[in-house]
């Protein structure tokens, strides 16, 4: 990799990524670089918004994500907390489940997943973009590329003509079908069941209210309809077994209503957007090819059972674009080397995760639902990353690389407010504890916080109820850095200050 003050005047000059995909992916990744200050293009195929619920499920760490992008607010009011779920058995019982929360925990601020139609939450990301001063160029698809030991020399084409754009580094975010993927000559490793199908269609419904996800468990399949939240329409989903007719006509989906709830006093109308959607599990065998990076569904495809898919997408820009940011100011470039290896792993057990809920969706054992501990994303983290530090006992219930717990109930010098408020906006957190030296000279875009008795300082914090300290599992001398995605890089005990200069030294 090059190091940028050497480089030539041609790429010098261009912007420093070209994002191919406007999806949740893309947008994520361009809002998170514009926040950092990197130049980008983000390029996008499609000549305007696309319609379609898809991804309606928004895990509580997604929307931490959201938070620290600023957009959490948007998107809950599009968006229903905790949706219950109204499933009626083959034999006519009917069962009520509440969403599992994770209410009234000071380290979880989202206690449950939200349900949203997936073109509201990339309508906040592209509102947040622009106030970044970012924009999606719609109507503009790449079409092919090269690279060469500086970046990478792009031609996309937009409105019949061709733009060359050179970037230092390219990210597919380009979906399920990425041209980026396959011009870079990354295998997507897995299996497409073509008999696994299934409908899925925003509609607008008479009859049936809103209050509740309904679902009709059938010999011949489910067939589900959940309100979208700020609009409307519910989205129809309902699997279509072999022999069975894939028409996406509205007669074919009324006909499969009819028949597996057994009810004909639900009318569907006015359908706005429909797919068959086909099961194709797969994941690439490597995440980068040089300058060019995967994200997302071009990296990763699976079942949407268990509400996974954006979310992993989401948490792939997150991941990768702090680290783009880092590296263009002038961090290590094998600072990039940890994208793969953090992210793929967690790539593999979502799959095995849809997989498991799939199969149970199919067997129709329980009821599958997308909320409980598996798929909230909260467990995922970084341990045995590069990136980690920590001179705990490998028993300690938090370590390093795994997600910085919230606090609330935290007293400054400005008022009362949770850790996730002061840790916000993209930079590196060093929190220290007790008797901890002060770190000497702290690296630039590093914000120190320190839990004290009095806040004298707008530096720090008094754990009015504990909350932190018990969070962190924090000693009399405890340090914990935090990445700036929301991952703690380091923790310290001993309160070993050097340990953080020499993780800075190491990721330089
Ligand atoms: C029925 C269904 C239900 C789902 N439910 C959930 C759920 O509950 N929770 C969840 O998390 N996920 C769910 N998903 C998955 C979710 O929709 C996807 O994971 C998500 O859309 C992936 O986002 P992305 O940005 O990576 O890719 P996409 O949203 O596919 O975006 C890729 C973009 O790249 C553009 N593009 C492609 N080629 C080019 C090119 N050559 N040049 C420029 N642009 C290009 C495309 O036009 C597209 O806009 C569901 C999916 C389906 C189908």
């Amino acid at each position: 990799m090059t190091d940028s003050t050497k480089l030539s005047p041609q790429v010098r000059n261009a912007p420093t990524v070209l994002i191919v995909g406007g999806g949740p992916t893309g947008l994520t990744l361009a809002c998170a670089l514009a926040r950092g200050g990197v130049s980008f293009r983000l390029i996008e195929a499609v000549p305007g918004p696309q319609p379609g619920s898809r991804g309606k499920g928004v895990q509580p760490r997604t929307l931490e994500v959201f938070d620290d992008l600023g957009i959490v607010e948007r998107v809950i009011a599009n968006g229903r907390m905790a949706m219950p779920i109204r499933s009626t058995a083959p034999d006519g019982r009917v069962t009520l489940s509440g969403a599992e929360t994770l209410k009234d925990r000071p380290d979880v601020p989202y206690p449950a997943s939200l349900i949203t139609p997936e073109w509201r939450v990339e309508e906040a990301l592209r509102l947040r973009l622009a106030e970044l001063g970012g924009t999606v160029e719609f109507g503009t698809a790449l079409h092919s590329f090269e690279q060469s030991d500086e970046g990478v020399s792009a031609v996309v084409v937009s409105g019949g003509e061709t733009e060359a754009i050179t970037a230092r580094w390219l990210v597919g975010c380009d979906g399920g079908h990425s041209t980026v993927r396959k011009q870079a000559g990354i295998a997507f490793e897995g299996e497409t069941r073509e008999e696994i199908r299934m409908i899925v269609a925003d509609v607008e419904v008479d009859g049936l209210d809103r209050d509740a996800w309904h679902m009709w468990r059938h010999e011949e399949g489910l067939v589900n309809l959940c309100p979208l939240p700020s609009t409307n329409a519910f989205q129809f989903q309902a699997g279509i077994a072999p022999g069975l007719d894939t028409e996406l006509s509205l007669a074919n989906m009324q006909s499969v209503l009819d028949h597996r709830s057994g009810r004909t006093d639900i009318r569907l109308h006015d359908p706005a957007w429909s797919s068959l959607w086909r099961a194709n599990i797969r994941l690439v065998d490597r995440y980068r090819e040089r300058h060019v990076f995967l994200a997302g569904d071009a990296a990763h495809i699976h079942s949407p059972a268990g509400g996974q898919g954006m979310n992993t997408g989401i948490q792939d820009a997150y991941n990768l674009g702090w680290k783009l940011v880092a590296v263009a100011q002038g961090a290590s470039p094998a600072l990039l080397d940890s994208y793969e290896a953090e992210r793929r792993p967690v790539a593999a057990g979502v799959l095995a995760l849809s997989n498991a809920r799939l199969k149970q969706t199919l067997e129709q054992k329980g009821i599958p639902t997308n909320r409980d501990a598996s798929t909230t994303q909260l467990s995922v983290g970084y341990r045995g990353s590069a990136l980690t530090r920590d001179d705990r006992e490998e028993s300690a219930p938090l370590r390093a690389g795994d997600r910085a717990p919230d606090a609330t109930k935290l007293t400054t010098v400005e008022g009362e407010r949770r850790l996730f408020d002061l840790t916000c906006g993209g930079q590196f957190t060093l929190l220290s504890f007790g008797s901890t030296p002060a770190v000497a000279a702290p690296a630039s875009g590093l914000r120190t916080l320190r839990a004290v008795g009095q806040p004298t300082d707008p530096d720090d914090i008094v754990d009015t109820e504990g909350h932190l300290a018990k969070a962190y599992g924090a000693a009399d001398r405890t340090l914990v850095l935090i990445r700036p995605d929301g991952y703690i890089a380091l923790i310290s005990d001993a309160g070993d200050v050097s340990a953080v200069s020499r993780y800075f030294d190491a990721i330089g």
